[in-house]
């Protein structure tokens, strides 16, 4: 029998929760929009599939970075974050959605400059901002200017804050990216389990001398000591967003 589970786990028909350890049937999971359906733990998605779940069906208008950016960098800044408008339960915002599985979701120059074009367009059509985080932090490669971003993308938050400015902070939400434009949005909201951080346990745990609690970086400890304004389940995000932007 653990055979048949094997080849079937190989070839994506069933998955494995990393929670609870049940096997559960790819489709099922895909159906349940990609959370165990036995402990409701929320496997890692793409930016595609997110932007499926909350915008109204093609709804999504992707906004491209600059001319004279638009080179290898700034195509690769695109497959970071997917920027564009859409309609959330018929109103209209600015969304950003980052993806993590490429490079890690890192902050370089150009996904700077992108995130910054954002909340630019977002000013100028006077609509609200969504961002759906997904980030080790700083693309730490370009060194200083990598770390610059956070400077900058902080500057433009500060120049577009009569834009509303919702953040969603997906696991893991870590490093400049949660140090910066990400935790300074109006509503701060994050999906059940998330580790939400700066720097990560260990090194916090080597320079303080000290032995952290397991969840001292999960969204309900941050929820908990004020950090988050509230957890969305991934059943509820595209109701509570549309909620928020009615607000706006
Ligand atoms: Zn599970």
């Amino acid at each position: 029998m653990s055979e048949v589970l094997d080849v079937a786990k190989k070839d994506g028909r069933w998955t494995e929760c990393p929670s609870c350890s049940e096997i559960i049937i790819t489709k099922k999971l895909q159906e349940n929009m990609w959370v165990c359906p036995h402990c409701e733990f929320h496997f890692r998605i793409g930016a595609k599939q997110r932007i499926d779940l909350v915008c109204d069906e093609g709804s999504f208008t992707a906004i491209h970075l600059e001319e004279h950016d638009a080179d290898d960098l700034g195509a690769e800044a695109e497959e970071v974050l997917w920027g564009g408008t859409a309609t959330i339960g018929g109103s209209q915002c600015v969304l950003g959605v980052m993806e993590f599985s490429y490079k890690g979701g890192s902050m370089g120059v150009l996904l700077g400059q992108y995130i910054i074009l954002l909340m630019k367009k977002a000013q100028q059509s006077a609509c609200p901002l969504i961002v759906i985080c997904a980030s080790g932090g700083v693309r730490i490669q370009e060194g200083i200017w990598g770390l610059l971003q956070m400077l900058r993308t902080s500057n433009a938050r500060n120049a577009t804050r009569d834009v509303p400015m919702i953040t969603v902070f997906t696991d893991p939400t870590t490093g400049g990216v949660s140090a910066s434009f990400a935790s300074l949005a109006d509503i701060l909201l994050a999906e059940p389990g998330a580790r939400i951080g700066f720097a990560g346990p260990r090194v916090i745990e080597s320079t303080m001398k000290c032995t952290l609690p397991p969840d001292f970086q999960d969204s309900e400890k941050l929820l908990a000591n004020g950090f988050l304004d509230r957890i969305v389940h991934r059943h509820d995000l595209k109701n509570s967003l549309s909620l928020f932007l009615r607000w706006f």
